[in-house]
């Protein structure tokens, strides 16, 4: 098979779809390679959490002392002290004194606030002692463009939940949610969108190597299912859309300088077909790979699958964690990494996510936020759940007391304001009403950081910081935005809004 068109992406997920519609809205002819047999990717199998200021929807949600406290924090901060970001946290120290002299019960953010949590989140350190932060451009790339973008997919028929949280290590009540549950919500209208204009979709076709003509990405070489050879020749650009590596073990271990130790069993969150292709491809034609060795752990995935799904629970502030003794070990706010590595110290690395009535997030249908029929969850016993705290701690094998005298010294806290045990800041509502909930989760294998460099144009650089003529990325492939540790509800801002970037550049051939 041979086929020529303006621009060919590689990967439908998140951010190949919504290349292939910006590039085809920009009147570009597009063809969508994806080697699974249906679209979606890991995008499908997200939250869907879209994390952006907003201030229309954020005016729906209370500020709170502690929030509060953490922005007069910054106005103490040194601007040295935040490297290559000095000009995000001055400018957000400006932003800070003008709200404090205002209402301040209504939700402050921005995008400077958005990149100074994306910078905290994201500055890590490595095993070997290398310290990596995001890349400044990108990073305020993609929270410029967060509210124009989500309003962008949202135009062509998202459905946008008025209700803003914190997902799981998410920093700040800025996490959106589609109504549809999942990624689906944004890869439908993406989808549709592209199609309309004439996107051809491949499936089950895998792209095997780029095509190079005078140091120009030209196409692609990939093979269908079925062994049919296929080559795809670009007029404009290809765009590598093929995700991360996170269900490729070998490639994981090959980099991986952040976590002591990572089985090469240890369970992914991910498809399958999240095996690292487009790194590969890329530096197969000099591409800069960055940040390689930082791999995000999802504390709370399912022990037997490790999946997300199949448990129950609500905004960040109000989940609280014990582990098989009844007892918390972490602070429940706080980023992936942190909460990941302490799950990984408790005995059978094993914990439960503790919910009431009012904080399981379930829907008036009876679902948890990936669609799952919650009395399933509790006859499949993925969940538990009871009249009483004491009759859930039986159910789980706990000492009884120890999690009625867990849960009652949390609500203490929640009422005081501050937790003395692990210095949780924000919290939700006491854990009181029944029925009570216990999802039991374990670390797997969730985002991997590194990837691909790319410009704030997506266009892909060499080891001189050079743009490879015909070639863009977007999405998980790339590297250099969210550092050490991702930020909950920063994936998908990341792929919408250098996805369409991708396919813009592409189009104008930037
Ligand atoms: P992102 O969030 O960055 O969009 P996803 O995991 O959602 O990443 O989507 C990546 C998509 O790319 C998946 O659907 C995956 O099946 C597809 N893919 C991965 N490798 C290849 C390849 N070699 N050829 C074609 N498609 C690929």
């Amino acid at each position: 098979i041979e086929k020529t068109a303006d621009v060919i992406v590689i990967g439908g997920g998140g951010a190949g779809l919504a290349a292939a519609a910006s590039a085809s809205e920009d009147g570009s002819t597009v063809i969508v390679i994806e080697k699974s047999i249906s679209t979606g990717g890991n995008t499908i199998r997200a939250g869907g959490q879209y994390n952006t200021y907003d201030p229309d929807r954020q005016k729906n949600v209370k500020m709170n002392q502690s929030l509060l406290n953490e922005l007069k924090g910054y106005l103490d901060d040194k601007p040295e002290d935040y490297g290559d970001f000095a000009p995000s946290l001055i400018t957000l120290q400006g932003q800070i004194k003008e709200y404090l002299a205002g209402d301040t019960t209504v939700l402050f953010d921005s995008p400077e606030l958005h990149t100074i949590h994306a910078y905290i989140g994201g500055k890590r350190t490595d095993l070997k002692g290398n310290t990596i932060t995001g890349n400044y451009e990108l990073v305020t790339t993609m929270t410029n463009n967060s509210l124009p973008t989500l309003k962008w997919v949202e135009g062509l028929g998202a459905h946008i939940s008025d209700e803003v949280g914190t997902v799981l290590g998410a920093l700040w009540p800025r996490s959106h949610s589609p109504l549809e549950h999942t990624g689906i919500g944004y890869l439908k209208p993406l989808e549709d969108t592209a199609v309309k204009l004439g996107t051809e979709i491949m499936l089950e076709t895998e792209a095997k190597e780029l095509i190079v003509e005078n140091g120009k990405v030209t196409g692609v070489k990939a093979v269908k299912s079925d062994g049919t050879p296929v080559t795809l020749k670009a007029n404009k650009g290809v765009v590598m859309a093929t995700g991360g590596f996170g269900a490729n073990p070998e490639m994981r271990q090959k980099y991986n300088t952040y976590w002591p130790e990572m089985p090469l069993t240890m369970k992914t969150t991910n498809t399958p077909a999240a095996t690292g292709d487009g790194i590969i491809m890329g530096e197969n034609v000099g591409a800069q790979l960055v940040g390689m060795g930082f791999i995000q752990l999802m504390p709370s995935s399912h022990p037997e699958t490790g999946s997300l799904s199949g448990g129950v629970w609500g905004s960040a502030e109000t989940q609280v964690f014990v582990n098989k003794d009844g007892k918390r070990f972490v602070n429940e706010y706080a980023e992936r990494d942190v909460l990941a590595s302490a799950a990984l110290q408790q005995e059978d690395q094993l914990f439960y996510i503790i919910c009431d009535k009012n904080t399981a997030g379930i829907s008036p249908e009876g679902k948890n936020v990936w669609g799952d029929d919650v009395e399933k969850l509790v006859e499949t016993k993925s969940i538990y759940r009871a009249d009483t705290l004491e009759d859930l701690a039986v159910q789980l094998g706990m000492d009884k007391n120890a999690l009625i005298d867990e849960i009652n010294k949390y609500n203490g806290y929640i009422e005081q304001g501050v937790d003395p045990d692990f210095g949780k800041s924000n919290f939700g509502t006491k854990i009181e009403t029944a029925p009570f909930y216990a999802t039991p989760r374990s670390p797997s294998v969730h985002h991997t950081m590194g990837g691909l460099a790319i410009d704030t144009s997506a266009r892909v650089l060499d080891a001189n910081n050079q743009p490879i003529p015909g070639l863009y990325a977007a999405g998980e492939v790339t590297g250099g935005i969210h550092a050490g540790n991702r930020l909950g509800g920063n994936a998908i801002t990341d792929i919408i809004v250098f996805g369409k970037i991708a396919g813009e550049s592409a189009s104008q051939m930037k």
